[in-house]
């Protein structure tokens, strides 16, 4: 395909393959939009200059895959579908950037293959049953294949020392397979505006990017307050508000535990009206709540303009997070029960559910949470917000 103007030819490649992929995941709508711009108007979070989604829309359109793996606007957009609302000719605008997120975090990934096994439905079984074998290769050989005699303490199954073993070691390298990702995605932000003769941006010393940009994004996270201008989805606010607190409370329990253990040889379990308990336990149920209100979200009718598509990486992160939420609480009411035949298979099933959420973390739709947050800095970085 060529457009031609007076003095330049520019020659437009489109991935046939990228296209059909997109409407596959989501963006199935892609092919109804007319290019009214109805959309970007819509939309509260767009900026004045260049806004979107209506440019997406056409580079999606026309199969331009690289242009839109290296944009920082798709991350832009939180998927308030307010833009969906009112298109004229019934596309879901939202839906298709949801797909192009998915799309950009698998181009992305380190290495390559996990990016894309994580995003195959036919891959599901093989990423549980993996780490469900590795753990019972660990019961097996430390002698712990069996239901512990006594009063239910989860150490006894399996040892805190044989749980950091395998999770602080996968934490690390998950940890640096993330930022490899995330700095591949940063690469291509800056290769794309180059390419395209913006210009060159200053970087200022680490603390003052920091202050000046990072310190910004992160206030705007906790407060969700990008959330707080959707018009037609507004629970979305407080049910992503329910699931990063609840996920940044089990991250300070977790860290506390560790803290405890290696530091100040304090075991678990930790008293029900403790203030570590107290913390896990309330986090745990906004997390339950925050993923059913999101489910909840999801599930509504397919045909209200405003309600947000699904695809299979939405479901598998919900049902995970929904998976370790039951079996955490679960396995506490059966331990507190003395039930024992029932306690540890679920304290199993929870270290294996948690393990898998955080194992595939840079590859999955908790994944935004890092490739959005360097949008942000970008956008702040060049101006763009
Ligand atoms: S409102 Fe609909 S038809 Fe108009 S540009 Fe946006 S997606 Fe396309
Ligand atoms: S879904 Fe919401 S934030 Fe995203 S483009 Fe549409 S209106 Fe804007």
């Amino acid at each position: 395909m060529a457009a031609e103007s007076a003095k330049t030819v520019t020659t437009v490649e489109p991935d046939l393959d990228f296209i059909k992929a997109l409407k596959k995941s989501g963006g199935d709508t892609l092919k109804k939009c007319m290019q009214c711009a109805n959309c970007s108007v819509a939309c509260p979070l767009a900026p004045d200059s260049k806004p979107f989604p209506r440019k997406e829309m056409i580079w999606a359109g026309w199969g331009l895959k690289d242009k839109l793996a290296a944009n920082p606007d798709v991350w832009l957009c939180h998927q308030c579908n307010d833009c969906s609302l009112y298109c004229p000719r019934g596309a879901k605008p939202g839906d298709v950037l949801a797909a192009i997120r998915n799309m950009a975090i698998r181009e992305n990934a380190f290495p390559k293959f996990l990016g894309n096994i994580v995003a195959e439905k036919k891959y599901l079984p093989l990423l549980f049953i993996v780490p469900a074998v590795l753990f019972f290769l660990i019961l097996s050989v430390t002698g712990h294949l069996n239901i512990p005699a006594g009063e239910v303490v989860f150490s006894k199954l399996l040892p805190v020392m044989y749980v950091d073993t395998v999770f602080v070691p996968t934490a690390f390298l998950m940890a640096f397979f993330a930022f490899k990702g995330v700095m591949n995605f940063w690469k291509s932000l800056v290769d794309a505006d180059a390419k395209q003769g913006t210009k060159r941006y200053l970087t200022p010393p680490l603390p003052h990017f920091v202050k000046m940009y990072i310190l910004p994004v992160v206030s705007d996270i906790l407060t969700h307050v990008r959330f707080k201008k959707c018009g037609s989805n507004r629970d979305r606010y407080t049910a992503h508000l329910g699931i990063f607190y609840g996920f940044v409370g089990l991250f300070i329990v977790t860290n506390v535990v560790m803290v405890g253990h290696y530091i100040f040889h304090i075991d678990t379990p930790f008293s029900m009206v403790g203030p570590v308990k107290l913390l896990a336990n309330f986090s745990a149920i906004i997390l339950f709540i925050g993923t059913t209100l999101v489910i909840r979200n999801r599930m509504a009718d397919a045909d209200d303009p405003g309600a947000s598509g699904s695809s299979y990486s939405d479901w598998s992160l919900l049902w995970v997070i929904y998976a370790v939420t039951i079996t955490g609480i679960l396995s506490q009411v059966l331990r507190l029960s003395g039930i024992a035949v029932l306690a540890y298979p679920m304290y199993f099933a929870h270290l294996l559910c948690v393990f898998c959420l955080f194992i595939y973390l840079p590859y999955s739709k908790l994944a935004h949470l890092l490739y959005r947050t360097t949008a942000m800095v970008y956008a702040k970085y060049t101006g763009r917000d």
